[in-house]
């Protein structure tokens, strides 16, 4: 099976301005020589700390913002390359959707035209019955009743509007979406309620999902693989359960330490790691984890540790990583 999505030495590199007209002498590393793929119809998670670069890696995947190097494969074809029409027709294979539907709804607009809008501009229906007929079969889909259509984004709960925001990206028929914090902002029960709508949603329609959060027992429900993110580099990737029952790096181990336990016989021990993320403009040398790692050794100050394989599926960027 060929992948949906192949993204290789994917780098975002910011300029940093000291002044309007000073030059540019240093760049925030957002995205730093990442490379991984989606099969279709899967559910890719991406966890990591806010400011990991996580949401910058999900917006240069749809040319949101620009990436410095690298390329984006979807199907086979490089979209970095692409420009005016032969990108916006690519964009119906890829949607995103985001963490504040709020924000990235139209309040002038109703809902009927929020999803209307997505079938006019790549002109999916071609009389006003079946333009309609569309909208009224999306908002079903999202479980949400026809009788809204002519409602505006504030007369609805943050449930109600992120199901609005995926119906407008179903609306293109998409192959892949990727779904930037989508629940985060959300009640527990109502984040239980939209990440089951996905899941049913990809039964049926076979959408691959690129499931990006902070919050790794979120991730682990949703998706098949996850990769964990830091600095802007991935430093470990592997299937969801082998990752939560055999984490292989540090970094990793802390944010399972953080989940909340359902069985209070098996508790974890929470590990608290030191300092904050440090500023991706100076990544430390070496591993860049290597100031808050707990079992850091001198080496880990001087060499970078590639991202390895430790077992067929599962690969990690630390020194100390063990095969099995
Ligand atoms: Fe910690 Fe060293 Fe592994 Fe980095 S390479 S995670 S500093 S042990």
């Amino acid at each position: 099976m060929s992948s949906l999505l192949e993204v290789k030495n994917l780098k975002v590199h910011f300029p940093v301005k000291p002044g309007l007209f000073s030059r540019v002498h240093e760049f925030v590393k957002a995205v730093d020589d990442v490379s991984f793929s989606i099969e279709p119809g899967e559910t890719l998670g991406l966890v990591g700390e806010s400011g990991c670069g996580k949401t910058t890696l999900g917006r240069a995947i749809v040319r949101l913002v620009e990436p410095t190097s690298g390329s984006v494969l979807l199907n086979g074809e490089d979209i970095t390359r692409m420009s005016g029409s032969e990108l916006r027709a690519r964009r119906r294979k890829f949607q995103m959707i985001f963490q504040d539907p709020y924000g990235s709804l139209n309040p002038r607009m109703t809902v009927e035209q929020i999803v209307g809008e997505a079938l006019d501009i790549h002109q999916l229906t071609d009389s006003k019955s079946a333009r309609q007929k569309r909208i009224a079969e999306l908002l079903n889909a999202v479980g949400l009743d026809t009788v809204y259509a002519q409602r505006y984004p504030h007369e609805f709960s943050g449930g109600q509007r992120q199901r609005i925001g995926i119906a407008r990206a179903l609306a293109v028929e998409p192959e892949l979406i990727i779904c930037d914090e989508p629940v985060s902002a959300l009640d527990v029960s109502v984040q239980a309620q939209i990440i089951n709508l996905l899941q049913d949603l990809q039964q049926q329609r076979g959408i691959a999902y690129l499931f990006i959060a902070h919050d790794l027992a979120v991730i682990e429900h949703i998706s098949r693989r996850v990769m964990v993110m830091y600095l802007g580099k991935i430093v470990e990737t592997a299937e969801a359960k082998a990752l939560i029952r055999t984490p292989q790096h540090p970094y990793t181990q802390a944010l399972i330490s953080a989940i909340p336990e359902v069985d209070p016989e098996t508790k974890r021990k929470r590990i608290i790691l030191p300092g904050d993320v440090p500023s991706p403009i100076h990544p430390p040398s070496g591993c860049p984890f290597h100031p808050r790692c707990p079992i850091a050794e001198a080496r880990c100050k001087t060499d970078v540790p590639p991202l390895r394989e430790i077992s067929s599926s599962h690969r990690a960027a630390c020194h100390l990583a063990k095969q099995y």
